[in-house]
């Protein structure tokens, strides 16, 4: 049998880390299985619906090369794939469960439940519907229904026995009947509740495999009920475990950082939030942490699955990102930092020079601004004792020489080149019967006005081009009096 996964996203807004988990499992289970992974819109729920969240999530999904075979954009033959264009199938099928009697409808406004619920409530109780509707006999509803009351359709649960299911991670999970509530399969405005369209929906779309989140465990022992009323195959139940800030906290959407955009916002690259999400909450079996999308699918095993909670380590998703980073071309580089360039103020300096000395120390391209903050204003109050450094054997008194020596050799350099600038200064120093060192040191002090910059002197003149360059040699030579 076809192996056939979805990923059922609410247009909601972004792209929470743990949904895009969700889809990444169910596309890999299915092409590890040579079968289809399809996208199907859930926006029943009208009142959390966001305006083009639905775009967004093709586009977020496209951008990772997690393509589905069917879905609301390309059709395919169980559409439609948004379930707002499926409300006029659901109500057969509900109505179908109430002539079997596995669900009535209920007039119940709500006013009424509200004080029944207050009553239950002030005596202690917990509130579940309480089958106030059920006993309306079939032709005195229809009758009701025909003559334009309000209504819902409620499942009719079994008062006692038990409901269950068995899931993949989670093994057999078993609750009392007695402890579920009937739940509104159709809404008074005709729209199908989740609870009830995710049921049909699977069933139509021929789904094998359903993946989620594990918030949907308690429920489906009663989507499992509704299976057994209608005589339709189960599909094979994969819950996800939620993943964690820490031991105790989730992740959430009010941290401000749980969605794919804040991360991409943030300077990390696609493909290393891809294959670090890939690994929450599955392993290969071996050692290996780096997996394109193509190497994941081939990868991919149920088995590797774990329902341990995953804690989200913000510092291994950073390790991986400059482990990506690393691997790009200078050229690949530049394209992705260039927007930190414009937002740092370099993006008219030498771009050759930025990615040698900045690819290797980026871990995230958002930092790269201020790594750089010193090639666009220098910090002029830095201390004069920056100049003195044992191991380029270099004092104020050593630093005033060399200084003014090298302004006065770069002064007269015809070509503001790196090798021009290279060879001029480290001539300098064999004439003067110096380390290079000693030479280079007060140069990048006074260019930089810190110890620690990505880059040499070399190359920061360079980047600062020749009237900055020597503005700053001449302000730091001034400084040491
Ligand atoms: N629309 C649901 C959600 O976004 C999907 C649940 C499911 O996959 O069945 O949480």
């Amino acid at each position: 049998m076809e192996v056939r996964t979805r990923f059922a996203p609410s247009p909601t807004g972004f792209m929470h880390i743990g949904n895009l988990r969700t889809g990444l499992y169910a596309y890999l289970i299915a092409k590890h299985n040579g079968g289809s992974f399809l996208l199907r819109i859930e926006d029943t729920d009208r009142s959390r619906y966001v305006e083009g969240a639905t775009e967004f999530v093709y586009r977020t999904l496209k951008d990772l090369g997690i393509n589905w075979d069917e879905g609301p954009d390309i059709g395919g033959s169980y559409g439609p794939y948004i379930q707002s264009e499926r409300k006029d199938m659901y109500l057969p099928y509900a109505e179908e469960l109430v002539k079997a009697g596995k669900a009535y409808y209920c007039f119940c406004t709500k006013e009424e439940l509200e004080k029944r619920r207050a009553d239950v409530e002030a005596a202690g109780g917990t509130w579940k519907y309480d089958k106030h509707c059920a006993d309306i006999p079939y032709e005195e509803a229809k009758r009701r229904v025909e003559a334009g009351e309000s209504y819902v359709i409620r499942q009719n649960v079994p008062t006692e026995g038990e409901a269950s299911f068995d899931d993949v991670l989670y093994g057999h999970i078993a609750v009392d009947c007695s402890e579920l509530d009937d739940m509104i399969l159709i809404k008074a405005d005709g729209m199908p509740t989740y609870n009830f369209a995710n049921v049909i929906d699977d069933h139509t779309m021929h789904i094998t495999h359903v993946i989620r989140g594990n918030e949907y465990l308690a429920s489906t022992p009663k989507y499992n009920l509704l299976y057994d009323a209608f005589g339709w195959e189960k599909p094979v139940y994969i819950h996800m475990s939620q993943i964690m800030r820490d031991l105790h906290r989730k992740l959430s959407k009010r941290d401000g950082d749980a969605n794919y955009e804040d991360f991409i916002a943030k300077g990390f690259l696609k493909e290393a939030l891809l294959n670090y999400v890939a690994l929450l909450g599955w392993n290969p079996g071996d050692e290996r942490e780096f997996f394109t999308l193509e190497e994941l699918t081939e990868a991919f095993s149920i088995e590797g699955l774990s329902k341990s909670p995953a804690i989200f380590d913000p510092q291994k998703l950073t390790w991986m990102n400059a482990e990506y980073v690393r691997k790009l071309t200078p050229e690949q580089f530049t394209a992705h930092a260039m927007p930190w360039y414009e937002l740092a103020g370099i993006a008219h300096m030498d771009k050759e020079v930025l990615a040698r000395i900045l690819q290797p120390r980026t871990e995230i391209f958002g930092n790269i601004p201020d790594m750089v903050d010193f090639l666009t204003k220098l910090d002029g109050e830095y201390p004069t004792e920056l100049f003195t450094n044992k191991k380029s054997k270099t004092d104020a008194e050593v630093s005033r020489k060399v200084l003014d020596m090298a302004i006065e050799a770069l002064d007269g350099l015809s070509e503001w080149t790196e090798q021009g600038i290279h060879d001029t200064l480290l001539s300098l120093a064999e004439k003067n019967g110096m380390k290079n060192g000693t030479m280079l040191w007060p140069v990048r002090i006074a260019m930089a006005g810190k110890q620690v910059t990505p880059g040499g002197a070399i190359e920061i003149a360079v980047l600062l081009g020749r009237d900055e360059a020597l503005r700053r040699l001449r302000f730091g030579r001034e400084r040491l009096g």
